[in-house]
């Protein structure tokens, strides 16, 4: 095994949050569905999409280096926001926190002087700051939209990925 004990579990932990970050997304892409905002919905499923593919992307890593993936039961996501402003706004907070997960994970692989896990997580920086932004992006159209949700389709028209 080219990678510790500890960088192995905690690599695990964090495909555990990248699993868990596509179940939150799953949950938002139907309450957007059920609101009639296909768009939106469309957008957090291919986000959802987009989570499980971080979380391979860590998997593969730990088994290319002789480690061993442990596929752990995952909490279940909140089904229901007050608003859909309050669940943008918390799909924002959990990026931040995603991103802190990402941190902490460079700082024990610097620690360790890891530096391949350091290299491999470098991708997940990058991304996270992406990730935060396009987050706050949607959060603020989300707001000057206030109640008329209709502008946030129409805005994903064009921005919805
Ligand atoms: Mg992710």
């Amino acid at each position: 095994m080219m990678i510790s004990e500890k960088v192995n579990q905690a690599l695990n932990k964090q495909i555990t949050n990248e699993f868990y970050s596509a179940h939150v997304y799953l949950a938002m892409a139907c309450m957007f569905d059920g609101k009639g905002l296909k768009l939106l919905a469309k957008a957090f499923r291919k986000q959802t999409e987009e989570e499980r593919e971080h979380a391979y992307k860590i998997l593969d890593y730990v088994l290319e280096q002789g480690g061993e993936v442990k596929i752990e039961a995952l909490p279940e996501p909140p089904a229901e926001y007050p608003t859909v402003l309050a669940a943008l706004e918390a799909a924002l907070e959990h990026e931040k926190l995603v991103t802190s997960q990402v941190h902490d994970l460079c700082a024990l692989a610097a620690e360790e002087k890891d530096y391949a896990t350091g290299h491999m997580l470098g991708w997940f920086v990058e991304e996270q700051v992406e990730e935060v932004a396009s987050m706050q992006q949607l959060v603020d159209v989300a707001k000057m939209c206030g109640n008329a949700l209709l502008q946030l389709e129409a805005y994903m028209i064009h921005h919805g990925s």
